[in-house]
Order: structure tokens, then sequence, then C-alpha cells
């Protein structure tokens, strides 16, 4: 492609991006500094290794980036070892599997329609097919998990590895029951905080270490508003940490990319400055901004609600037309929002039942509660419109 080409797509990325009304919770803006750190000469760098035992010379520096990173990593998680090197989360994930367990060990995750994620043992992924994973699925009159019957499973199947996270739940984990219960069990505890770990950081979410998770794996570019990227983080136990190093490397991958560890090192700067703990309290402001418009307009929110910067609506029940529908409807309006399963849905993943709005892009853009409770009003306006609509023209769908 020639040169021409390629700016002038930059720039209508840029103005793209400028224009919406960006709610896709697992995206977000980096800062200029990131960007410059990510498009510096770190990325010529070849640092198979970690810090003080690399393969080839010349690497004073990007030790320093590293170490730098991994400090200050563990010093916003508030534990005693980091791995830095994860392409993305679904590396970080796979980095602990195989380092932790053995091929065929069962590991118990939330189920895909209830929250979870691809990279937790759906059976769309390789990992589905080397360890064996079981799941545990939310109460469909609350809203939040099954914990009796999670427990039972626990204890009755005893897996090797209790998984918490998600990326399409919204309501807080009860990290200490998970934690108490992985003890009992003998499992490891791991925490995938991928899509909240910028409210963690930021103090509006409960760190699952402080309630005594044995390991946390992350992306930093969702609410962390990071270059995309991986993390691990070990709380305190030196054997799980050396194990997850050589898991990560030599294990599943090659050389690091420098660029973007130096430029984890410049948000996790940003992360420690006061204006992030801001940034994190007006995420979940501007959520609960929404989901009050959505109460008014006895529009119904998949798990009653929201704790966090997200939201998930069943568009046909509320307004009679599918996820794939509502998203293309909102796109032509400007509005970003993704297509959605719902639990247990019984339409296909390419088309499901519904769509999860997020505020983590929108708030750092300056939005406050105002300009949230507007832009559901519009949420609303449009997708009613299209239900009268069809009524009108008697399609069924
Ligand atoms: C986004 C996400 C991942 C995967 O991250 P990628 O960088 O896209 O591989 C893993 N786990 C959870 C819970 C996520 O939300």
């Amino acid at each position: 492609m020639k040169k021409d080409k390629v700016s002038s797509l930059i720039k209508k990325e840029e103005k793209r991006q400028k224009k919406v009304i960006n709610l896709i919770p697992s995206e977000n803006y980096v800062s200029p500094a990131v960007l410059k750190a990510l498009g510096s000469v770190f990325t010529n760098k070849y640092s198979e290794g970690y810090p003080g035992s690399r393969y080839y010379s010349g690497q004073g520096n990007m030790d320093d980036a590293e170490n730098l990173t991994i400090s200050l990593a563990c010093k916003i998680f508030k534990c005693k070892y980091a791995n830095v090197q994860p392409l993305s989360g679904a590396m970080a994930n796979w980095a602990v599997y195989f380092g932790l367990l053995k091929p065929g060990d069962k590991i118990l995750a939330m189920d895909l329609s209830h929250g979870g994620h691809l990279t937790h043992g759906h059976s769309a992924t390789h990992i589905s097919k080397i360890f064996k994973f079981i799941f545990y699925i939310t109460d469909e009159k609350t809203g939040k998990i099954d914990f009796k019957k999670l427990e039972k499973t626990a204890l009755k199947e005893k897996p090797k590895m209790i998984l918490a996270g998600f990326s399409s739940y919204t309501r807080s984990l009860d990290w200490k029951k998970f934690a108490g219960l992985a003890r009992e069990a003998g499992a490891i505890s791991v925490a995938d905080i991928s899509h909240i770990a910028g409210l963690v950081a930021g103090g509006v979410l409960e760190n699952p270490f402080n309630a005594g998770f044995d390991v946390i794996t992350t992306t930093t570019h969702k609410t962390l508003r990071g270059p995309r990227g991986g993390m691990i983080l070990i709380r305190d136990n030196k054997l799980l940490a050396e194990k997850i190093n050589k898991s990560v490397f030599p294990g599943l991958q090659g050389g690091p990319h420098m660029n973007n560890i130096l430029a984890k090192a410049v948000c996790f700067e940003e992360v420690l400055s006061p204006s992030f703990k801001k940034y994190a309290r007006q995420i979940l402001k501007n959520t609960k901004a929404m989901e009050k418009v959505f109460r008014q307009n006895n529009v119904e929110m998949v798990f009653g609600g929201t704790d966090n910067h997200m939201i998930l609506i069943d568009t046909t029940k509320n307004f009679g037309i599918s996820g794939e529908e509502a998203q293309g409807i909102l796109e032509k309006s400007g509005i970003n929002v993704n297509k959605n399963v719902i639990p247990n849905d019984t339409r296909k993943p390419a088309d499901p039942s519904g769509i999860r709005i997020g505020t983590p892009a929108v708030t750092t853009r300056g939005f406050k509660e105002k300009d949230c409770e507007r832009t559901a009003r519009k949420i609303i306006t449009l997708l009613v419109s299209r239900r009268e609509a069809n009524k009108s023209t008697k399609i069924e769908l």
C-alpha cells in the first residue's frame, strides 16, 4: 500500500473515532504519550528472556523499561510479582493454564452466555481441547452467580483451577467467596479482570488480591486505558511466579514487544495519578446514569442492572429486534455498541439477542451523567421507533 494511502486511512480513522459515541465497553482512547511509546524505536529490539537474562546483547534500556513496568504493575495491584510480556489477554490466560496445570486438568469457569469469555474454555477455542473446562452460571431470578450450585460443582469435581472473571457480566463478583471456595476445593484461584482492571486500579471495585486470590490476569487496553496487550499478576507466591514466567517465555511466546511494554509503563504512570481515580469514579457514575434512564423507561436490563462499566440489554425482549439489528440501527445514528449473547441465548452468536453498552471510552472523552442520560434516551428512542415501524409493516422476528 502506498504511504499516502496509509496516512489517509489513519486520518479517516481518527475522524471516525472522534465523531462516534463509542459505547463498546472493551474499547478506550489512549493518551498521546502511550501512542508515542508504541511508535518508538523500542519496536526495533529483540529481547527474548527477562531483565538480567536475555539472549541478545544491547538490553540495558530494555531491562530498565521492563523492570519499571513490572514495579508499577505491582504497585498498582498490590502484589509481589508481575509478568508484563503477554501479547494479549488471551495469551495471558493461556500462559496461566499451561504454566500451572497439566493437559487434561479441570478448570471451573463462567459460561460464555452468562458473561464469561471465549478464552475461558469455549468449545470453539483450541484451549478447550487441551484442558477440561466445566462451567458455572448465573441465577435467572437474581442475576447473581448461583453460588450454591457453583460450590457443589467445585467440591464434587475438584477442579485444579477456579477462574472468576467476565466480559459481559454487569454485577460485581464476591471475590472472597470465590477465593475461599478455591482453597476449600484445593484449586488455584485466578481472577481475569480484563474488563474491570481500570476500576480496580482506580479503587472503585475491590482488588481480588485483597480477598486472597492467587493470580490475576488482565488486558491493559480496556478500562485500564493502555496499549493493546496482556499481563499476569501473582500475589506473593514465588514458585507460581517462576512457573508463569517460564510459561510465557519460552513456553508460549517468542520475543516480547518492547514498545508495548514501554507503553504499559506510560499507562501505569497515568493510572497512578489522582486524575485516574476520578476517571474510574466517573465511569461508574456514568453507567449508573444510563441505568437510571433505562429503568425509568421500563427497559429491562439483563442481570437486573449494573455495578460496573457496562449494561446488557435483551433487545428481542425489550424492543422486538435482534442484537445485530439494534447494533446496526444505532451505528447509523453515530452510536457504537456491540451485539452480545445473553444467558441461555437461543439465537446464534453472530446474531444474538442482546447488546452490550459501556461507558469507559465516552468517559475518557469527557462525558458526564447528563450526557449519558441523553445518550440512553436516544438509544431508547431509536430502538422503539424501529419496533413501531416493524409492527406497522408486520415484520416478524
Ligand atoms: C478481552 C478479554 C480477554 C482477551 O483479551 P484479548 O487481548 O482480546 O486477547 C480475556 N478475558 C476477558 C475476561 C476479556 O474481557
